[in-house]
């Protein structure tokens, strides 16, 4: 993406765009761009889960899933993942909904108890940086600021974190402990990490002995064309690099069956699962079983994953469309705006002119259109340049999508052309 700037000729289209959004306004809209989620057609797909795992199936491999137990997850439904995922089943634990807990507790482990290869708890090591390439995901900064880990930012290219900008933070700071990256189809710019980037961060040399990737697979499974990309096996290439203990890697079901109620998965080293289980071992005597049980027999295998996911692509892909066809349409000409055109995942990433964002989001909330708030894709919610919009276009019906994006158009323009008069 390249700076959207002003024409000082569109100080002249001013009149106009004000009588356009007056208009705008008249419709009494009640429309939301803001919610990543899936919507009740997406979810349907999966309702047949709910009727399994069907009356006397209680096991797997010999596994009563009714019983505690089972640490690792079912076996069977790792295998799935495994292969999906790019690791060895040995390497990846099947827990309870929510990945985000599993990032959540991987931290809160490192901050207790330190990781292998370090040198014992981050919270006894003065202050814990993490890098945050920008624009990300509002939860992975959340989580930092929560437990009070200091955050600086890199920007995002098409292939993935800023290599070099990330490299020169690691390299002298022993405080900086971690990175996030989003590997697939990020949120919310789309990107996908290339191999180079990948090689780069597994290897790069970091000041602190124990610094970790936290690799959050969300999308990996998540396309918008009949192109399945798959993003680079940071785990692999790291144990090649001699980093084995470098990358964790986050997934789940959440968009795959149901948001709410699914599977989570976290990969790693040999050394890293060790740990992590061994903690775990004190939170839970295993996962929901059942639930693990019924998605595995939900999608039989990997080719059952993927073709569930063409079902969701075929409800998905019409929606990003629009967004991207009817902001070239409103805005292609005007200068205005940049956005991504993203090949899967959730979002669509909008950079509006410098020092907008935030009166777009206000003019289109004005029009009775929700857009998530501006800056909520930089850490503490503060974007210096006051210019990323993120869309989430998957909830609302298609009718919806275009009527709320014809909308933002037209308060993308206005705002600009408010600053062209200024
Ligand atoms: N990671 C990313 C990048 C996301 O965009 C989201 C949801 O929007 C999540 C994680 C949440 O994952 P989960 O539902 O598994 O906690």
């Amino acid at each position: 993406m390249t700076d959207a700037a002003v024409d000082p000729a569109l100080a002249a289209r001013l009149p106009k765009l004000r009588e356009l959004y007056s208009a705008l306004q008249d419709r009494g809209l009640s429309l939301d761009l803001t919610r990543g989620k899936p919507s009740a057609e997406q979810l349907d797909l999966s309702e047949s889960l709910l009727a399994l795992p069907g009356e006397g199936v209680h096991t797997a491999g010999g596994t009563d899933v009714r019983n505690y137990g089972g640490l690792d997850g079912l076996p069977q439904l790792r295998e799935i993942f495994a292969e999906l995922l790019g690791v060895p089943t040995a390497q990846l634990l099947a827990q309870d909904n929510a990945s985000l807990r599993l990032m959540w507790d991987t931290l809160v482990q490192a901050l207790l108890f330190g990781v292998p290869g370090g040198e014992g708890p981050w919270s006894q090591q003065g202050p814990i940086t993490f890098v945050c390439p920008v624009p990300g995901y509002d939860r992975h900064f959340a989580i930092c600021e929560e437990l009070g880990i200091r955050m600086v930012t890199v920007p995002m290219t098409p292939d993935g974190p800023d290599v070099e900008a990330v490299a020169a933070l690691v390299a002298d700071d022993p405080s900086v402990k971690g990175l996030w990256v989003v590997p697939t189809y990020a949120n919310p710019d789309g990107s996908v990490v290339s191999e180079d980037v990948a090689r780069r961060l597994v290897s790069m040399p970091t000041a602190a002995p124990d610094f970790r990737i936290f690799w959050d697979n969300a999308y990996a499974v998540h396309h918008l064309t009949q192109h399945e990309t798959t993003s680079a096996n940071a785990i692999e290439l790291a144990a090649e690099a001699g980093n084995p203990d470098r990358v964790v890697m986050f997934a789940s079901t959440s968009k795959i069956t149901f948001a709410g109620a699914g599977v989570s998965f976290l990969a790693s080293s040999p050394g890293n699962i060790a740990w992590f289980k061994q903690h775990l071992s004190f939170r839970s005597i295993g996962p929901d079983k059942v639930n693990q049980l019924r998605h595995a027999l939900f999608f039989g295998d990997a080719a059952g994953v993927r073709a569930h996911m063409a079902k969701h692509r075929e409800i998905l892909a019409p929606k990003f469309a629009a967004v991207t066809r009817i902001l070239g349409e409103r805005l292609g000409d005007a200068g205005v705006a940049t956005w991504t055109d993203p090949q899967g995942g959730y979002f669509v990433s909008v950079d509006v002119v410098p020092g907008t964002a935030a009166r777009v989001v206000e003019l289109a909330k004005a029009a009775g259109i929700a857009l998530t708030p501006a800056g909520a894709t930089f850490p503490y919610g503060q974007d210096p340049a006051d210019r990323n919009i993120r869309l989430a276009p998957s909830m609302p019906p298609l009718a919806e999508v275009e009527t709320a994006m014809d909308g933002v158009a037209t308060c993308i323009l206005l705002a600009a052309a408010e600053v062209a008069a200024a």
